[in-house]
């Protein structure tokens, strides 16, 4: 494995394969991986026959009293867990090269990036846009690989490669878990023993959510009441948003169809958690 932070370097390598026919998949990441990373560079080792893990810490997409600065950085345990999955590259650009002086191009997915994590991170999907068509530029690979964890930005990605004429292939691959439920996230390090005990009232709420519907509830305000419960009486927890979506356009649903989108986002101590389910997917092989 290589590791490239030269930005002319990487689109050097990128060109080289795609004269040689190879097939090109893109991981991009802000690093610190776990096995929700490591699940999606396996998808993309499988996918192409080259495969290019970018990462960077974005700060467009850090809102000013956000946590840029101490987000989790470890290069050389990233490397190591890269390699053993087989990643042929792993691009690592500095801020500089991907910002430079005199930087003012922005890309903005207009109604996609309104609601949900957007209304209380003003700012951040135009950030994330912006990174991902630029490593799209640079890498211009066939097909790049994303999380449902972050389910939102996952459709605004898609969104951004269908309205520019992106010659990708975006896939999403679905959410990996701890073995009790807890969505696996980089920021999952910041909680203490007892917020990690907290934290764990987001999977509960979701499978009681499924459990609702499964067995026949219908109304958005059952299922939403049920999930405000199981949260606010959890100690440490402050509810960002609880929202039932639709999957594709993300606006609210009124009434409960098994394609509708649970999405939260809860403070945790100081830490902000996501995650989200399709209400007809099986929960019970996480547990
Ligand atoms: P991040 O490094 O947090 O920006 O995430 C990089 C990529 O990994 C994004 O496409 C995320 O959606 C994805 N990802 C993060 N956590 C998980 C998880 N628990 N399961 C699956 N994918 C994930």
């Amino acid at each position: 494995m290589e590791i490239i932070s030269d930005v002319a370097q990487m689109r050097r390598m990128a060109r080289a394969w795609r004269g040689q026919g190879k097939r090109i998949a893109l991981v991009p990441t802000m690093g610190y991986f776990h096995d929700g990373h490591l699940s999606l560079m396996r998808y993309g080792r499988e996918a192409a026959d080259k495969l290019v893990v970018s990462l960077f810490v974005n700060p467009a997409q850090f809102g000013p009293n956000e946590d840029l600065a101490r987000y989790p950085r470890d290069l050389e345990r990233d490397a190591g867990m890269a390699r053993e999955v087989g990643v042929d590259v792993l691009f690592t650009p500095p801020a500089e090269a991907m910002y430079p002086p005199g930087y003012q191009t922005y890309v903005s997915v207009e109604e996609l990036s309104r609601p949900l994590c957007g209304a209380s991170r003003p700012g951040h999907f135009k950030g994330v846009a912006t990174v991902v068509l630029k490593l799209l530029n640079q890498v211009q690979p066939d097909t790049a690989i994303f999380g449902e964890k972050d389910y939102q930005q996952l459709q605004v990605i898609r969104r951004l490669a269908a309205d520019l004429d992106v010659p990708v292939e975006i896939v999403g691959r679905p959410i990996v878990r701890e073995a009790d439920g807890l969505a696996m996230s980089s920021r999952n390090t910041y909680l203490s023993p007892e917020e990690r005990a907290s934290a764990l009232c987001l999977f509960r709420a979701i499978r009681a959510a499924r459990e609702l519907v499964l067995s026949g509830a219908r109304s958005r305000e059952s299922v939403l009441e049920a999930v405000r419960g199981i949260i606010t009486a959890t100690p440490h927890t402050d509810i960002d948003y609880i929202s039932l979506v639709h999957p594709d356009t993300l606006r609210e649903v009124d009434t409960i169809d098994p394609e509708a989108r649970l999405a939260l986002a809860v403070r945790v101590g100081k830490t902000r958690l996501i995650d989200n389910t399709l209400l007809s997917e099986s929960l019970l092989c996480c547990v």
